[in-house]
């Protein structure tokens, strides 16, 4: 007879969390319970992934019914109705919220609606006052975006805050050139607001591959967002009106409705940024990273140690420096992806409750950029190839016939980086429509480890954009 209160006790109800407490329970027979503060899904499906992908699918209709006109469709775009969009969004978000508290109550897992901080290294207390003890705790409680450390910074949103807009702004301002930035700004577009990028570096996307990188920047401007790199904000403040002196002209100033004077947190914001230029938007909105909720959790008080930046140190098997505690996902920032922290609250059953360690394997994670069109990637970039080993690549980039036919200016790229040594795929590129689909696939082909061989043996199928993938037969280059 255990003399714990649970046999595990999960901290946060996402991805990860909701993953672990089902497969602990329902599978290994333990006795869990789990606790969340906010809503059931987490980041992924209340403001992440399943929203964003929904505002993704939302944003390409314009551009969609204008290709449809040249198909010979005879359709009449009225423009985009937000209010529609956001209600239809909240009815699916409740009913995925609903659809993970019915698993996690038909596993069997006990749920708590409250704050969790850790007691000690097997007691857990609730912001409700109870307190419970547990064998092992897991602590899965993701991340949250971050704002840049200037005056007033609350004055702009984050992504978070996108999906409770009570309207679309006229004219926004992004603040990064990381996923989320690039992401929203392609969507934001794409649903007709203005959309104004800076990013402090010199190319958006650092860390992928820089001719993938090259392509998005390029494809994002088509699109009509002003991106600026090497550019950044410095200043900002509310903006009330033409005689509003309180920075330096010239104000760009347009069609706004001005708020009144001691109505701050309400309308155009002005910002001045790097390049000396002071420009008035509706909104601006920060994407400048993200950071692991870790915060006021009685952490370290129990001898958790958190890295620099605040994410739980884990080993391989995702166990903290004390033996009973465990963190899985974004909150210990390692690949900070839904399908990842899943992955690692699995391994962590597997470990803990199946008596079967299993350490979490990173290497070779397939992931997409949802910006327009998107980038699927898998392994090394040219760039991180090359300082490995000799390397050829192959890439094409080309019009794509239904973007061709329409008379659309759009771009794809399918790259492929390959040893010289091994003949083995190190990394796969694909910058096209729907490329977040075809990365998933040749993910599974360059994890098996194939060779560039086994891709030409491969029968294109025609005619499709990733065709290319298996045809192109001469590298581009070699390195
Ligand atoms: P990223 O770390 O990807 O990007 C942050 C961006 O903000 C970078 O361009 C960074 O610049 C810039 N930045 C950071 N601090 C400042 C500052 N003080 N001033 C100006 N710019 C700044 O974070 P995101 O928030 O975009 O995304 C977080 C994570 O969420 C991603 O890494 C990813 O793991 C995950 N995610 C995955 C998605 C997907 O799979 N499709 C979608 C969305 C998020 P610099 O490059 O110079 O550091």
């Amino acid at each position: 007879m255990s003399t714990f209160d649970y046999d595990l006790f999960v901290i946060g109800g996402g991805s990860g969390g909701v993953r672990a407490a089902r497969v602990a329970a329902g599978e290994a027979g333990a006795k869990v319970a789990l606790a969340e503060e906010d809503r059931y899904g987490g980041t992924c499906v209340i403001r992440g992934c399943v929203p964003k992908k929904l505002m993704v699918f939302a944003s390409g209709y314009g551009g969609m019914v204008e290709e449809a006109i040249h198909y010979g469709w005879d359709m009449l775009n009225r423009g985009f109705d937000w209010q529609t969009f956001s209600g239809h969004l909240n009815t699916e978000l409740d009913r995925l919220e609903g659809v993970y508290r019915k698993l996690l109550a038909g596993s069997g897992v006990t749920t708590y609606d409250a704050r969790a901080r850790l007691k000690d290294a097997h007691t857990v207390e609730l912001s409700t006052g109870e307190t419970f003890t547990a064998k092992h705790i897991l602590v899965a409680t993701g991340g949250r975006p971050l704002r840049p450390d200037m005056p007033n910074a609350h004055l702009g949103i984050v992504s978070d805050d996108i999906f409770h807009l009570d309207q679309l702004p006229k004219s926004i301002l992004i603040i990064g050139g990381g996923y989320i930035a690039c992401e929203f700004a392609c969507i934001l577009a794409g649903l007709g607001v203005e959309v104004t990028q800076y990013y402090r570096g010199a190319q958006i996307l650092r860390g992928f591959d820089d001719e993938a990188r090259g392509l998005i920047a390029e494809s994002m401007r088509e699109l009509g967002v002003d991106l600026h790199t090497g550019t950044n904000i410095v200043e900002m403040d509310c903006y009330r009106g033409e005689d509003d002196d309180g920075m330096d002209a010239p104000v760009e100033a347009t069609q706004y409705a001005m708020p009144a004077k001691d109505a701050p947190q309400e309308g155009p914001l002005k910002v001045k940024s790097t390049n000396g230029h002071v420009k008035v938007f509706d909104q601006v909105l920060f994407a400048t990273g993200r950071r692991p909720n870790s915060d006021d959790m009685g952490l370290e008080e129990v001898g958790v140690t958190l890295k620099r930046g605040g994410a739980i140190e884990v080993d391989a098997y995702s166990q903290t420096k004390v033996p009973s505690i465990y963190a899985i996902g974004d909150v210990t920032d390692r690949v900070n992806l839904t399908p990842v922290a899943i992955r690692e609250g699995m391994a962590f059953v597997d470990t803990v409750f199946h008596g079967n360690p299993t350490p979490v394997d990173h290497d070779l994670i397939p992931s997409a950029v949802f910006t327009q069109p998107e980038l699927g990637t898998v392994g090394l970039t040219e760039e991180q190839a090359r300082d490995q080993e000799e390397i050829e690549v192959y890439c094409t980039s080309f019009r794509p016939m239904q973007s061709a036919f329409a008379d659309k200016p759009g771009r794809v790229l399918m790259k492929l980086i390959v040893s010289k040594k091994t003949r083995k795929v190190l990394g796969c590129h694909i910058v096209a429509p729907g490329a977040g689909e075809m990365i998933q696939m040749a993910g599974i082909a360059i994890k098996m480890g194939a060779t560039k061989e086994d891709f030409d043996r491969t029968v294109a199928v025609h005619p499709t954009m990733s065709e290319e993938i298996v045809t192109m037969r001469k590298p581009m280059r070699t390195a």
